[in-house]
């Protein structure tokens, strides 16, 4: 209802809980983003520096989003996301809106979770500015979020990236992206809790979601949501075919598991 309507305000109803695996990264950004909120003083008993945003990075579909909206939603904070899109229409000058206003708008709904995905569409480094804006908007991009940090004022910024390498160095520096993570893909017991997350509420049968997790090494978060769908869509075949809605099975998920092609092995 404030301000800009063309950057929207999302109220993620995911948490933590939500996001299969990644215990790890959890921990990671409780201590870094979520715990410093709710006892800065503690904080600053032990001379713990507040502030700073995370960079994720890894193969792509393995859960930066979901873990960043996740974020969002652990704490009852707002999400606003910034897609590559956004960030080359500024470029372009094909949009009003620019990065102050983004963190204005993000700042005036706090909590809140600020995330750029694709950061390194942004934030390429100055000897690799293909893809990226140039010096200048690097430089005001650097400038909002030493604002951001000097203030430390419930606005948490999170990045992804696909290409850490593409990141340019002035970006990790105290107080900016000085936490770096890599997401990894998923191991085979991440696996099994993300196909349980994925087929909750859906018509199943006696799955064994260690089964299934076995023959999807090398699978994504978002391959294994394409293993559900294609199962769900031959569910539906021949439910129509026979009259019948019948649950899905373990053995039609892992056939379906074998049409997929795990997309994180080059990576
Ligand atoms: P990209 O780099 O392509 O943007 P990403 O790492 O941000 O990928 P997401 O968009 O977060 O990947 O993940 C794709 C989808 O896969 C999510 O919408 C979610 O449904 C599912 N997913 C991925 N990882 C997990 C996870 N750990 N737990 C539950 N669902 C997951």
């Amino acid at each position: 209802s404030d301000g800009d309507p063309s950057i929207p305000i999302e109220r993620p109803k995911i948490t933590f809980a939500d996001v299969g695996g990644m215990d790890t990264l959890k921990d990671e950004i409780r201590m870094k983003i979520i715990h410093p909120l709710a006892h800065p003083e503690l904080y600053k008993a032990y001379g713990k520096t507040i502030g700073g945003g995370i960079l994720m990075y890894g193969p792509p579909g393995c859960g930066k989003t979901h873990l960043a909206r996740a974020t969002a939603g652990e704490i009852k904070a707002g999400f606003v996301s910034v897609g590559i899109n956004d960030v080359l229409d500024m470029w372009i000058g094909n949009s009003e809106r620019n990065l102050h206003e983004i963190f204005d708008r993000a700042r005036r709904s706090r909590p809140c979770v600020l995330f750029f995905d694709e950061v390194d569409a942004l934030a390429a480094s100055r000897t690799d500015m293909r893809h990226s804006g140039g010096r200048h908007q690097i430089n005001q991009f650097l400038a909002e979020m030493d604002g951001v940090a000097a203030s430390n004022d419930g606005l948490l910024i999170l990045a992804a990236t696909n290409a850490p390498w593409h990141v340019d160095p002035a970006f990790r520096r105290p107080g900016r992206f000085d936490r770096i993570l890599f997401i990894p893909p998923p191991d085979a017991t991440a696996r099994a809790g993300i196909l349980q997350l994925l087929l909750t509420g859906k018509p199943v049968q006696d799955i064994d979601h260690d089964q299934i997790a076995k023959k999807t090494d090398g699978f994504s978060g978002a391959d294994l949501k394409a293993v559900v769908d294609m199962a769900i869509e031959s569910k539906l075949r021949e439910a129509m075919r026979d009259g019948i809605p019948k649950p899905m099975t373990t053995r039609d998920l892992t056939s379906a598991a074998a049409q997929v092609r795990p997309s994180t092995r080059e990576w």
